[in-house]
């Protein structure tokens, strides 16, 4: 079940963005929406398109915002999913977006709709459309049908090429603050049986290692993914203090697949700037470990770990190998602890 903007408060100025432009007849053809990862970008997506095929969009709520009627013809066809004018499309993780993809998308833009008054194509994950792909869909932007909207998710911190970023208008998502993330991640846990329902407890740290980001939250308690964090944080500690062999400690980073393992490091190295400048882990679980490190590191060495895990993002594109990729950033890792540096410098780096 699709939330509606309703329950997603965070989203209501963006929303109301959205309805202006569309009143004024001023609707842009190409929308970049950005925000974190989590934060509702999808929802607010396909809402949005939900809203611009709709026959009779009505006034609701207190602040009488425009929503689409959930009964016409139009909003049957959303709601099953098989709206002929709405083209969805998201990547695999990680992968780039090919060019017969965006193709494709380019072709459905041309003609007019089958049904709806306009056509919406959603591309998630904007930034990972390379430049043959960009160009592909940049055909589309440059000679707009006048009923084609085009909206590009775009993750914050993954840049979108400079090309299609200037013929868009941003609309950047706010994250909720955390009463408004736990009631929306409230409504949507309610839906699990009573023996799969987190504890509270759970929920608040999910919250809180999710940056208030509410779908991610929602992820990690429901994929099992706050279980394996616990044991890559066991076997990290381990390996740091030389308890375990790198292919023992890497082994639930590559469980957890290369993505969220980048994601957890790059959360550590920033726990790590953290507190190098006197400020507190947001991990608490890894605490610990990153205050050691930040007492027996200078600063630069949270910001070179930084470096080497974007480096590692843009090049897991391409790598053929993402299960060595975990031993390689464990062994970055142990380079901070002062034994391994007194044992020589020579072969790190
Ligand atoms: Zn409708």
């Amino acid at each position: 079940m699709q939330s509606s903007i309703e329950t997603m408060p965070w989203l209501v100025s963006a929303w109301r963005y959205v309805e202006d432009r569309l009143a004024a007849g001023q609707l842009p053809h190409g929308l970049l929406v950005s925000g974190a990862y989590g934060v509702g970008k999808s929802r607010f997506a396909h809402q949005v398109a939900g809203l611009l095929v709709c026959e009779a969009a009505v006034r609701t709520g207190r602040s009488a915002r425009l929503v689409a009627c959930g009964q016409c013809k139009q909003c049957e066809l959303v709601a099953a999913s098989t709206h002929p004018d709405i083209r969805s499309y998201a990547p695999e993780k990680s992968k780039m977006i090919r060019v017969d993809q965006v193709r494709q998308l380019s072709e459905f833009a041309v003609g007019s709709p089958r049904v709806a008054q306009r056509k919406v194509i959603i591309v998630d994950r904007a930034d990972q459309l390379n430049i043959n792909a960009g160009n592909a869909l940049l055909k589309t932007l440059e000679e707009p049908s006048a009923d084609v909207v085009l909206l590009l998710l775009q993750e914050t911190g993954r840049p979108v090429l400079p090309t299609l970023r200037s013929r868009c208008q941003n609309l950047a998502l706010p994250l909720p603050d955390f009463e408004q993330a736990r009631q929306w991640l409230a409504a949507e846990l309610a839906a699990l049986p009573d023996q799969e329902q987190p504890a509270e407890a759970e929920r608040k740290r999910a919250l809180r290692l999710a940056g208030c980001a509410p779908r991610r939250a929602h992820e990690y308690l429901t994929n099992g993914f706050l279980e394996q964090r616990r044991e890559a944080l066991d076997g990290f500690r381990r390996f740091m203090k030389n308890e375990l062999t790198v292919a023992e400690a890497a082994r639930p980073f590559r469980t957890m697949g290369l993505e969220p393992t980048l994601a957890l490091m790059e959360s550590w190295a920033a726990d790590l700037a953290r507190l190098g400048a006197g400020g507190e882990a947001v991990d608490e679980d890894a605490a610990e470990m990153l205050r050691y490190l930040a007492r027996t590191n200078p600063p630069w060495r949270s910001h070179q770990l930084l470096d080497a895990f974007r480096e590692s993002r843009e090049a897991a594109v391409y790598n053929a190998s993402p299960e060595l990729e975990a031993e390689r950033l464990l062994i970055l890792w142990q380079g901070l602890m002062p034994s391994r540096r007194r044992r020589g410098a020579a072969g790190s780096g």
